[in-house]
């Protein structure tokens, strides 16, 4: 059951502090390698360090993901991306852990198929973007087509493109499309959450190795991906430039450090709560007609209580419990001032004076 609650102007201050280092600036020029480091934890000590917070993530986000679908208003798109074995599932199965299922759809983005070949490039992202009030999470996706495919052109010959479309320079024409349609979404009420898992080439070769090492990981090792550890450089390269091209003011990238999988857990979740937190949905409100007319209904039924039943037990017992912790309290005041309609900006500078 969610209840409302909103962190204060200081602790959101801390939360966009902790998520600025990782922020991909509108229009800066990345060099993946010199700017960004894999190892980063921002202070952390450790795993124990770091649990309270991933904790605080996944309740806020549950909080929020509840409102956001009784708001109906704003879908929220989030984008991974990463190397092999950066950690994307591990990351999604944790920090989406407290989420309603009904509320998140998670599409993972494989080869192709002939169907799928059959259409424009983004035919099949769009084909699975999520629904006002949903959180869709993109595992791969529509960046594999400035990623693999530029890596590996043969992707593009698949792509049974006209020759015109080919002729020019084909990723800067593909950057322009996709920032065309990302604002297009958001312009229409789809918040799109890009997050880039930066692993270091020395902590895939240790993830590699684990794989093979532990029985029950062998499942994981695919000898596709020790061969795309070869092209590790034109990899980078081309995420280098996929950044410089698509970090927007309405869809940034956020570069995530992954070489510690529980920082980048707790990263995710700050990123994915700011998110939620800017659009700062609402459960709806009653009117006062409504209001009325519900206390109609329940005038009704307290009526049919039969003989010896109470009229409305529910109302009972929370009057019970508001007076138990009452008198727990030794006073009558309200711990807290009464907000009822206070908007979260409102509460949070509120408290911080
Ligand atoms: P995995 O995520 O390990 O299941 O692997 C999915 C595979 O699909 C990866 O090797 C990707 O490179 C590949 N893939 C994903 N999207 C595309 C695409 N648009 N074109 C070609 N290959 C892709
Ligand atoms: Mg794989």
């Amino acid at each position: 059951m969610a209840t409302r609650q909103e962190l204060t102007a200081k602790q959101r201050q801390r939360l966009a502090d902790f998520i600025a280092p990782f922020l991909v600036r509108p229009g800066s020029k990345v060099s993946l390698a010199k700017d960004f480091d894999p190892g980063f934890k921002a202070g952390l000590k450790n795993k124990k360090a770091g649990v309270a917070l991933l904790e605080e993530g996944v309740r806020l986000l549950s909080e929020y993901q509840a409102r956001l679908a009784a708001q109906d208003t704003w879908g929220v798109l989030v984008v991974l991306q990463a190397l092999d074995a950066a950690g994307k599932d591990g990351t999604v199965r944790h920090v989406m852990s407290g989420v309603n299922p009904q509320g998140v759809q998670v599409h993972s983005f494989k080869v192709p198929s002939a169907e799928e070949l059959d259409h424009d490039f983004l035919w099949r992202y769009a084909s699975r973007l999520p629904a006002r009030g949903d959180i869709g999470i993109f595992n791969r996706s529509h960046y594999e087509e400035v990623l693999v495919v530029r890596v590996h052109p043969e992707n593009l010959d698949r792509q049974k493109l006209p020759k015109a479309s080919t002729k020019g320079d084909i990723w800067k024409r593909r950057y322009r499309e996709i920032n065309d349609w990302e604002r297009y979404l958001s312009d229409n009420g789809f918040r799109i959450v890009k997050l880039f898992l930066n692993l270091s080439r020395e902590e895939q070769r240790v993830r590699f190795l684990r794989r093979l090492d532990l029985p029950d990981h062998n499942w994981k090792f695919s000898a596709a991906d020790v061969r795309e550890r070869e092209r590790w450089d034109d990899y980078h390269r081309a995420f280098s430039e996929m950044l410089s091209h698509t970090s927007t003011e309405w869809a940034p990238w956020h570069v995530i450090p992954a070489d510690r999988k529980w920082f980048a857990r707790i990263a995710v979740g700050a990123v994915l709560v700011t998110t939620l937190m800017e659009l700062d949905p609402r459960f709806p409100t009653v009117t006062k007609q409504q209001r009325q007319a519900l206390s109609e209904v329940k005038r009704a039924l307290e009526a049919q209580a039969p003989e010896g039943a109470a009229r409305d037990p529910f109302e009972r017992a929370r009057r019970d419990a508001k007076t138990a912790a009452k008198s727990a309290r030794g006073d009558d005041k309200p711990q807290r001032p009464a907000t009822g309609g206070a908007n979260a900006s409102e509460l949070g500078v509120e408290r911080s004076e």
